[in-house]
């Protein structure tokens, strides 16, 4: 089934910077895609358009699950005065389920993420790594069918960068959800995702769409397997054809 139809769309901030140009995609229910490109090519904005925070200036979206969205960004967004479990409540404090649910649900939540020991910590006694844990139980209280990610490990060490790749696969198995994922680094987006995109300078088209030939069960010892380095080599030819296209 179909999860995200994108027909055409193009993307004009005021100002007239053209973010997105005649961009079409379809997005099945359950993948879980990459978007990679250079900064600066559309990437976010794609995403926000996804989740229905920007409109497009031509084209159109049709998100099927959208009341059922999670987002997670860059910045972890914590609230620096709650404990874990009452900033992965918080989702829940607009809906009329009783408190005690709201923290049943969230300690859930924080298990599923490894953190259910720290569910009374407050962010500043976490690590980057927990306080990003933290952010995606959030993301996950709600029990969404759709997940957008911007880039939500960047700022992290590789090890730690790594151990949440492969846990943010895991869960995607586990709640078969949709997951939308944008990152700059080819590397995390081949290990992540079983179909990648990626898009040109600015304005972002897509050049090359792709399924990945990689096993479902990822871990560190993927990365050494010639399988990987081959879906990693067609990316990296992707985004120099890309920029060979801007030069000339
Ligand atoms: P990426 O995520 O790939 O780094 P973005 O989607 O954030 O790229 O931005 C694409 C382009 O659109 C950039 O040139 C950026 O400066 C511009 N842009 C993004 N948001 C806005 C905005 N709200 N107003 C004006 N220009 C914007």
């Amino acid at each position: 089934m179909s999860e995200i139809r994108i027909q055409g769309i193009e993307k004009i901030y005021s100002g007239g910077i053209s973010a997105l140009e005649s961009l079409s995609l379809e997005i099945q229910s359950g993948e879980f895609l990459s978007i990679i490109g250079p900064s600066g090519c559309g990437k976010s904005t794609l995403l926000r358009l996804i989740a229905g925070l920007e409109m497009p200036s031509r084209g159109s979206i049709e998100v099927s699950s959208r009341e059922r969205l999670s987002y997670v960004f860059q910045d972890s967004h914590l609230l620096p005065w709650r404990t874990a479990i009452r900033n992965v409540a918080l989702p829940l404090e607009l809906t009329r389920m009783s408190r005690e649910v709201q923290l049943t649900k969230a300690l859930e939540a924080l298990d599923l993420v490894g953190l259910k020991e720290f569910a009374n910590a407050y962010p500043n006694q976490l690590s980057g790594g927990m306080k990003m844990r933290v952010s995606l139980a959030r993301a996950l209280v709600t029990d969404p069918a759709l997940l957008l990610l911007d880039e939500p490990f960047a700022a992290l060490d590789e090890i730690t960068r790594q151990k949440l790749d492969e846990d943010l696969r895991k869960l995607w198995q586990l709640k078969k959800m949709t997951v939308v994922f944008v990152t700059h680094s080819i590397q995390e987006a081949t290990f992540l995702s079983n179909r990648a995109l990626v898009l040109s300078q600015r304005p972002g088209r897509i050049i090359l769409d792709r399924r990945l030939k990689l096993p479902e069960h990822r871990d560190l010892l993927t990365k050494t397997s010639q399988a990987y380095l081959d879906e990693m080599a067609a990316l990296y030819r992707a985004l120099e054809s890309s920029k060979k296209e801007e030069i000339e």
